[in-house]
């Protein structure tokens, strides 16, 4: 079911929609948020401009940093007693990133998400289960006012207490489940330990899964415990630009659709900052044209994805992100090909051979860079036709996805090194002589 007409309209009745309301956006910011008015001032841009969508490019990047330099209130384009909700960021460095909402701001928002959980197959008849922590974090509350609108039954759960939320899913006959990919997969093994099959006992039938990047490999496994006939839909959404409900994943999960009444995405090219052509690979930046509180402009994600703007089978015309590829952060630069640790992780998660432990190692030769991944095979062996064709694959594959030559090494199992924390699996060695 699609919720609202808007998510079929035509390019052109979109972009019609989109520079209208950007005009009035960064005329608003203009005149009302200081810090805005004087980046624009800096970069010789004023509101008069913005003539079509192409200018957009002309105005000025916002980051994170620029929200907390104005901590707590300093980009808001409306007076504080407006302000109808906060949430916050967990800052897991310096202060948090607040973000505000007008009761304009928290209709579009409900609109937003109510629109992403139909695509994941929502309907009014749905228990939904919320598995996100409600607080500050904006998961739990964007997506049970999602829900709530279009009818379905909210069970508030939140995180923790896992054994309490198997009993709910089974006494409540639960049909839904919101959670991040890793939660959902604890939940069915804290169910297999209580004797609970989530295929047999449990009635879940749809995931809305959100706030960590979906891998093809996690959806993969979260098949295996919950059941094949599972739809799993990912969504995505970050608190500064609203919450979840920037764009969702409809039934053929080929990519996620951008709410585009609401938000312009960008993307460019993380380390210059130029917009890249349709199609290409780079950092997600999106422009709010509906929000009243904190309408972020040029906003830098810093999430690495593509766009694809064909008219999608659901029948929806707007255009969708591919689910992420990382962030530009982890990004790496060989000879001249950027690179996401994740890519090669899939391709090494996709050899049954081969383990989950590996390792990247970049060196320098001459003014070439060498990369080289190893790879913990599952099982030894000692024939060598079975090593040299297992490198093989994996070398072709490295290639394909990454348009890369990659020296590829199996290793005997337990060999590499292991991580209690968050895994070291990148050593460049490029800057040492
Ligand atoms: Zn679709």
């Amino acid at each position: 079911m699609i919720w609202s007409k808007e998510e079929t309209l035509s390019r052109e009745e979109i972009e019609a929609i989109q520079l209208e309301r950007l005009k009035e956006t960064v005329a608003r910011v203009y005149e009302r948020v200081a810090p805005y008015r004087k980046k624009m001032d800096e970069a010789g841009v004023c509101p008069e401009d913005i003539k079509s969508l192409s200018d957009l490019s002309r105005l000025p990047f916002v980051t994170k940093q620029d929200l907390r330099d104005n901590y707590p209130f300093g980009l808001f384009a409306v007076p504080r007693e407006e302000l109808v909700r906060v949430h916050a960021s967990s800052g897991t460095t310096g202060k948090p990133t607040v973000v505000g909402y007008t009761e304009g701001d928290l209709k579009t928002w409900t609109e937003c998400v109510s629109r992403i959980a139909c695509m994941g197959g929502a309907t009014r008849k749905d228990y939904a289960q919320i598995c996100f922590g409600y607080g500050m974090f904006t998961g739990a509350l964007g997506l049970h006012y999602g829900l709530e609108n279009i009818g379905a039954t909210i069970i508030p759960s939140s995180t923790g207490n896992s054994q309490k939320q198997i009993m709910y899913m089974q006494d409540f006959e639960t049909s839904l489940l919101v959670a991040t990919p890793s939660y959902a997969l604890r939940l069915a093994e804290v169910a297999g330990e209580m004797g609970v099959d989530p295929k047999r006992d449990l009635h879940i039938k749809i995931a809305l899964v959100g706030s960590e990047m979906l891998t093809d490999a996690m959806r993969d496994e979260m098949h295996r415990v919950w059941g094949e006939d599972m739809l799993i839909t990912s969504n995505y959404g970050m608190s500064e630009l609203m919450g979840p409900g920037v764009s969702g994943e409809c039934e053929y999960m080929d990519g996620m659709h951008i709410n585009e009444d609401f938000f312009i995405p960008e993307i460019i090219n993380p380390e210059t900052g130029e917009v890249l052509p349709v199609g290409e690979r780079g950092e997600l930046v999106i422009t709010c044209i509906k929000k009243e509180g904190l309408p972020l402009i040029r906003y830098r994600t810093k999430d690495i994805t593509r766009l694809n703007y064909e008219k999608c089978r659901c029948g929806r015309t707007f255009c969708r992100m591919e689910n992420l590829s990382g962030r530009s952060d982890d990004m790496l630069k060989i000879r001249g090909v950027n690179v996401f640790p994740s890519q090669i992780e899939e391709v090494v998660l996709g050899f049954s051979e081969l383990g989950p432990h590996y390792e990247i190692l970049l060196e320098r030769e001459g003014y070439n860079d060498k990369l080289t991944v190893r790879v913990e095979l599952l099982t030894s062996t000692d024939s060598f036709s079975v090593l040299e064709d297992i490198t093989r694959r994996v070398r072709e594959k490295l290639k394909t996805v990454l348009g890369l030559d990659a020296k590829v090494t199996l290793v005997s199992p337990n060999t590499l090194e292991r991580f209690e924390g968050k895994a070291k699996r990148i050593r460049d060695l490029r800057g040492i002589k």
